[in-house]
């Protein structure tokens, strides 16, 4: 993730990765409350894009206030801090990882020091380009009513551990979680649409984290004309799709070929999946042009 020279911003400073320390006594370390974002920027002529950079700092702040978290940036701030983090670290296709991380303190109370670190490097497409091999997992996605699943919390992840462990120890490549009702909410990280019928249906709101990825491709949708639903979805009409994918800023629009022992039978390249992830990769091109950097 880091070479010598790489450059991170820590509370307001730049350092060399290597020397941006955190105290082992941070509460977020003992006890997970901390809260995160995961950003892609993308080289274009001009320069690079920060994707969709303001919807993601707006998830960190909201994540951050339903922790009791203060944070000491604001936006605009921590947009323009990301993109200086990349123009120093020469940087323009790359993943941008903001943690927001609290002092010392081993109570359960809320803690007054609020660190924030942000780091950038380059990353391939994550579950790469071939269809996926999915998992039902037998471990259920957290239940909203024991925590805040549409905040990006360091603590909820082990819940996607426990689940991606257990997909690839059982030769699989990615898990799906289903929700407390048995209906399907997402993959470890990222979120999942099936197709039926020409038509895409993906989970509501409730139990899972929100994409921003989601809603942009329920956006391109809307524009090619393609019919979207949020419903609930039952295991039986995830295993009865014609295909489907998962959407996330890592994984961009990742297809999955199979689910448990069946195998879906449209092909990814006929599906429109994969209309949208050519639509997608033009968008995140420019989407942001006001915030433009010409390097
Ligand atoms: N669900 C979970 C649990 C995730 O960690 C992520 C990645 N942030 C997503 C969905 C997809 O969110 P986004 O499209 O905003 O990256």
């Amino acid at each position: 993730y880091y070479k010598d020279n790489t450059l991170v911003f820590l509370n307001g400073e730049w350092l060399p990765a290597s020397e941006a320390n955190a105290s082992l006594y941070s509460q977020t370390m003992h006890y997970g409350n901390g809260v995160f974002e995961g950003i892609r920027a993308y080289k274009n002529e001009l320069g690079f894009n920060v994707f969709k950079a303001h919807e993601h700092y707006q998830r960190l702040l909201y994540s951050a206030q339903l922790m009791h978290i203060d944070l000491p940036y604001s936006v605009e701030e921590l947009v323009s801090i990301t993109y200086e983090l990349l123009d120093r670290n020469n940087l323009t296709d790359a993943y941008i990882r903001p943690l927001v991380y609290l002092g010392a303190n081993m109570s359960l109370e809320p803690v007054d020091e609020v660190n924030v670190f942000i780091c950038a490097w380059k990353w391939e497409k994550y579950l790469g380009t071939q269809p996926v091999k999915a998992k039902i997992s037998s471990y259920q996605r957290i239940h909203p009513a024991a925590q805040h699943v549409e905040a990006k919390v360091v603590g909820h992840y082990t819940n996607s551990i426990l689940a991606t462990t257990e997909a690839k120890k059982t030769g699989y490549d990615e898990a799906i979680l289903l929700d407390h009702d048995g209906y399907v909410s997402e993959g470890s990280g990222a979120n999942i649409f099936i197709e039926k019928n020409g038509e895409l249906f993906t989970p509501s709101r409730g139990n899972i984290l929100p994409g921003i990825t989601r809603s942009t491709v329920i956006e391109l949708s809307r524009d090619l004309g393609i019919r979207v639903t949020e419903k609930p979805i039952s295991k039986s009409q995830l295993l009865d799709a014609d295909t489907a994918f998962f959407t996330g800023t890592a994984a961009e629009i990742a297809p999955i070929g199979s689910v448990d022992k069946t195998i879906y039978p449209l092909q990814w390249e006929d599906s429109l999946g994969y209309n949208l992830y050519q639509m997608y990769r033009q968008k995140v091109l420019f989407n942001d042009l006001q915030n433009q950097t010409i390097i």
